[in-house]
């Protein structure tokens, strides 16, 4: 496998990437603004990114025929969505540069598999997981902690947005709740007293240089993100150089090629634990686009073309606050959320995923407010989300 360095402008720019969620759409943003081409992999017709994109392969992720194609057309890869199929990654990297790689794209995919990992890695980053169980097979809720409740049941794998988690008060709703998922294996979690969340964004190169942002604070509604603040209002120097030093630890060891970001609670005694992380740009990096000199997107493109990492600097205090397919509804009416209302804000920077149909809980876009205080930003926030209804 090439890894030189990977010229935009060349007959040999182009990138794959596989998925075509909003994600994969602001990295074909920045892609061609650095001027890369970019092919992507997605089984749906008119999906964000292949929308924006230069070529689209419409296939499924495993298909081997359009692997094949997206390998003989792309020299790297990444992915925006972390349910890809490992195997289609490794089967990319048999040809080309893939970042980041399928085996820590795997940790990633089984809550078991990554808290594992911290657990492993705590005693270098000083952070452990939330206190939990693996619920493989009924039996193994025999064994089940009373300390563990009231907890939470999540599927070891496909969870995202709060989606596939159920709150279980006793040992009583465990076994009903762990029943009713007819034998996808889980991990129950103690549910913590949070004081509030943050999540840090690391990036990695090839070379192991590595770049970390500053902290995010994330408010999520109904377990789906709405706010992230940056600078964090809360969060303390010393929580802040503990969990981005355990972000650059954690990158290190699983020698990771790409953007990761890592979600943290902060609990009320102001202890730290690690929650989960997602091996892609992250909904709470959105941000870095407005208010940052080198967005997350860019710096995948950079770490994946094995240039060199961008710097992270924030030159404005920010709030994004994320639109939800929700507003698009009035009742049972479909209607424009008050775009012109939105704009019209001097610290409003729109973007929107070019999705056809709004849905409930369905990600539709985002608003950075950047201002010259967090507190414009916040009241320009607030602003719209009155607009907004
Ligand atoms: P997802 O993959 O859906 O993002 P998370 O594990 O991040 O799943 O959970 C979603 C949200 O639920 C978290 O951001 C947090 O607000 C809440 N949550 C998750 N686990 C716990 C816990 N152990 N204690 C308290 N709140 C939790
Ligand atoms: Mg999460």
């Amino acid at each position: 496998i090439n890894t030189n360095p990977q010229f935009p402008n060349t007959k040999s720019s182009m990138l794959g990437m596989v998925g075509g969620g909003q994600l994969g759409r602001m990295f074909v943003h920045e892609a061609q603004a650095l001027g890369f081409k970019v092919t992507v992999l997605e089984p749906e017709a008119g999906s964000p990114a292949a929308h924006a994109a230069d070529a689209h392969i419409q296939a499924a992720y495993d298909d081997a025929t359009a692997l094949q194609k997206l390998a003989e057309a792309c020299a790297s890869f990444t992915t925006e969505f972390e349910n890809v199929p490992a195997s289609s990654l490794a089967k990319l990297a048999e040809t080309g540069f893939v970042a980041p790689s399928a085996a820590c794209v795997s940790i990633a995919q089984d809550r078991i598999e990554e808290k594992a990992f911290f657990t492993r890695c705590a005693p270098q980053t000083g952070i452990l997981p939330a206190p939990h169980a693996v619920l493989r097979t009924a039996e193994d809720l025999e064994k089940v902690s009373a300390d563990l409740f009231p907890g939470i049941l999540k599927t070891a794998r496909m969870g995202y947005d709060g989606k596939g988690q159920v709150r279980v008060k006793s040992m009583e709703e465990l076994c009903t709740a762990f029943a009713n998922l007819k034998g996808v294996v889980c991990v129950l979690e103690k549910m913590l007293p949070l004081a509030y969340e943050i999540s840090v964004l690391v990036a990695r190169g090839a070379d192991g240089q590595a770049v970390v942002y500053p902290i995010a604070e994330n408010v999520h509604r109904d377990g789906i993100l709405f706010t992230t603040t940056v600078p964090s209002p809360h969060v303390s120097a010393d929580a802040a150089l503990k969990t981005q030093n355990a972000a650059l630890k954690l990158i290190a060891d699983i020698n990771y090629v790409g953007v990761l970001c890592i979600e943290f609670f902060v609990l009320q005694d102001g202890s730290v634990v690690v929650n989960e992380m997602a091996p892609r740009p992250h909904n709470s990096g959105h941000y870095t686009i407005d208010a940052c000199v080198t967005s997350q997107f860019a710096q995948q493109v950079r770490a994946m073309a094995r240039l060199p990492l961008g710097d992270v600097r924030q030159h404005s205090p920010c709030v994004m606050l994320n639109i939800l397919g929700d507003i698009w509804f009035d009742g049972d009416v479909v209607r424009q959320p008050a775009w012109d209302k939105v704009l019209a804000l001097p610290s409003a920077h729109l973007h929107l995923y070019g999705k056809a149909e709004a849905r409930r809980a369905r990600k539709m876009g985002h608003i950075t407010f950047i201002a010259t205080s967090l507190e414009q930003a916040q009241d320009e926030m607030r602003q719209a989300c009155v607009i907004l209804g």
